[in-house]
């Protein structure tokens, strides 16, 4: 959607000029056809297409980085676990030969 400079929502018209015949523009509907004019229907598609393409792959790229830093907060999480879960093991496997060795 294109706007004016007086905020008015272009609408399409077709320009009849010898440079430019029949070349569809965007036009400001408060003023005059000649006026009016603010930019090729061609061009502003083209810069627009382009525009949110950019900022959809900025989004995405945004959303990448927070997963991967979930990630990494994730990774961090189960490093401390493994690392709890192996203590674990060796004080169970101590206790395990204490009480064997105890008996015996
Ligand atoms: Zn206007």
């Amino acid at each position: 959607m294109v706007k004016c400079k007086c905020g008015a929502v272009g609408i399409i018209r077709t320009s009849g000029t010898k440079r430019n015949p029949g070349r569809p523009f965007y036009a400001c509907p408060l003023q005059g056809p000649r006026s009016g004019f603010i930019s090729w229907v061609d061009e502003e598609n083209h810069t627009y297409e382009v525009e949110s393409q950019n900022l959809e792959l900025e989004i995405h790229n945004e959303e990448l980085q927070i997963q991967n830093r979930d990630l990494e907060i994730q990774n961090e999480e189960l490093e401390i676990q493994n690392r709890n879960l192996k203590m674990l093991l060796i004080v169970s496997w101590i206790l395990f030969f204490g009480i064997i060795v105890y008996k015996l």
